[in-house]
């Protein structure tokens, strides 16, 4: 969803239902092939003993992901799914525990507050490990906003283009406090495609994930998203979700809960 820089955008922070995993710090960014393993692969155990019969093997078994560990539905929770078939519940949900975050910005930068330690972490371990200087150029937007940025979209482009690069109120990602459009600093290519070619376009697509965040509109899944690329668009799941996704090749939120495709609003 693209931001209107004239219109001042609320933030906020909140942290709800955040799981209790921190971000990776800076200085120990894993690579993409380690340390990401959610689960553990084996424990001590004791040695069986030797009058046992065809002891079965005892090592605890590699357990799956838990696609319910938190809640798709509820607004709270890190892993709500809002796409156009699924508005926000209530409509003018308005997040519990948003914060300012401590970054560089172009409009009010508040967000959830598991979302903001998040992006702070990042934003470092970018500007030390050649990401290059980030901020936000939108965060949190409360349901009246949306209302005034959607509004705005509307007049100036019509309905039909309207709803395929801004979410209609009470659809939005960043009404739920999770979701952040970054630019570049100086600012480059804000809210363009192009933005995906720069320095920092390109280590937050293969980097994000490691801090919980998604690039939530990839380029290649408008009939699954009913967004247009957007690579300045991150949404925070958490590093146990978004490392999830990451390890199995899925790029979009409704995908991976086998939800159905959502091109379009219903009417
Ligand atoms: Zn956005």
């Amino acid at each position: 969803m693209v931001a209107i820089s004239a219109v001042a955008l609320a933030v906020i922070a909140l942290a709800g239902c955040a799981p209790a995993r921190s971000p990776y710090v800076a200085s120990t960014l894993p690579g993409p092939q380690q340390s990401s393993t959610p689960t553990q692969t084996q424990k001590q155990t004791p040695t069986p003993t030797p009058t046992s019969t065809a002891l079965p093997d005892r090592t605890p078994k590699v357990k799956g992901f838990d696609k319910t560990a938190h809640s798709i539905d509820n607004p709270n929770s890190i892993w709500v799914v809002s796409d156009k078939l699924r508005p926000l519940r209530p409509i003018d949900y308005t997040p519990p525990d948003i914060v300012t975050v401590p970054v560089a910005h172009a409009n009010p930068p508040r967000l959830r507050k598991a979302a903001s330690a998040a992006l702070v972490t990042m934003f470092a371990a970018a500007k030390n490990s050649g990401g290059g200087a980030m901020q936000i150029q939108s965060a949190w937007r409360a349901y009246s906003v949306q209302v005034s940025v959607y509004n705005g979209w509307v007049n100036s482009l019509g309905k039909k283009q309207a709803d395929r690069q801004s979410a209609r109120p009470g659809f939005s990602e960043h009404q739920t406090g999770l979701a952040v459009d970054i630019s570049s600093v100086p600012a480059t290519c804000s809210l363009a495609t192009c933005f995906g070619t720069t320095v920092q376009g390109k280590w937050l697509k293969a980097n994000a994930w490691k801090f919980g965040y998604l690039l939530r509109y990839p380029s290649n899944k408008e009939k699954v998203t009913g967004f247009q690329y957007e690579p300045w668009h991150f949404r925070y799941i958490g590093v146990a979700l978004s490392t999830e996704m990451h390890k199995e090749g899925i790029t979009t939120l409704e995908e991976f809960f086998g939800l159905p495709a959502a091109p379009d609003y219903k009417n």
